[in-house]
This record gives structure tokens, sequence and C-alpha cells, in this order.
């Protein structure tokens, strides 16, 4: 399996262009949504609100950051304050080379089910890159 892009939030690892299949990082994604007049799905999961439409095009895009804004959730600022402690919980424990805490911060988002799923993948991204840079 080729060295996955530590930030690539897609988790259709069937696809041929995923970077979990190859070597090229995001170059084949890009070019086949640029083919396709698609946005990568990296960019639909920045965004913490589900899809209110089926497509991936430009379209779809557009119609899920206006859904975004008109339904801002009260609890934004909350969110944050997750994303940024659990990011010091990886530091702090990148620097002292545990590994086992990280793992288990990993473990804890992958069954938070109160977390958003941008929050949950970011951090479990986050988690596999620091054990990633401890192993080399
Ligand atoms: S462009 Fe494609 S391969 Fe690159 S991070 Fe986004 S979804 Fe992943």
């Amino acid at each position: 399996m080729a060295k996955p892009v530590s930030f690539c939030t897609c988790t259709d690892t069937k696809c041929p262009y995923n970077p979990v299949n190859h070597d090229q990082g995001c170059t084949p994604c890009i070019a086949k949504n640029l083919r396709e007049s698609e946005i990568p799905t990296c960019f639909f999961n920045k965004i913490d609100h589900p899809k209110p439409t089926g497509g991936w095009h430009y379209e779809d895009f557009a119609a899920l950051v206006q859904a975004a804004k008109r339904e801002a959730p009260d609890d934004a600022p909350k969110k944050l304050e997750v994303i940024i402690n659990e990011a010091d919980s990886i530091d702090k424990c990148f620097v002292n080379g545990d590994k086992d805490g990280i793992t288990a911060i990993m473990k804890k988002a992958e069954g938070n089910a109160e977390l958003s799923n941008f929050s949950r993948l970011w951090i479990i991204n986050e988690c596999r890159s620091a054990l990633e840079e401890l192993e080399e």
C-alpha cells in the first residue's frame, strides 16, 4: 500500500485515485475532478455539515456551503475547542514519544459519536501522521 497523503480525509479506499492506492499523492484525484468538473472529497469533508445533494460537482459544493451558512451551529466555538485540546494532547504525546497515548486519542475519536465527521477525521489523521513520524 502506498503512503497516504496525511491530510486526505477521503474514506473511499476502493477508489483508484485515492492516495492509498498509488504513490502520486493528490495528482490523480485532482486530475479526475478537473476532468469531470467536480470538487475533491476533502473539500466537502472540510465543511462540518451534511451534504444536501447527492453529487460532487461545483454546484453540489456550492449548495453545501450555502446550507452550512444557513444553519451555522451555535456550538461551533465548542467544537473548535475540542479540536484544539486534542491537537494539544497529540503534540504532548508526540514530544514525549508516547505512541500509546496517541493511539488512545485516536481510538477515543473513532468511538466518539458526538464529534462531527470532520473533527473525527481530522483528529484521526493527526494521530496517524504523528505515529508515522514516530516510526521513522
Ligand atoms: S485532493 Fe483528493 S487525494 Fe488529495 S486530499 Fe483531497 S480527496 Fe484526498
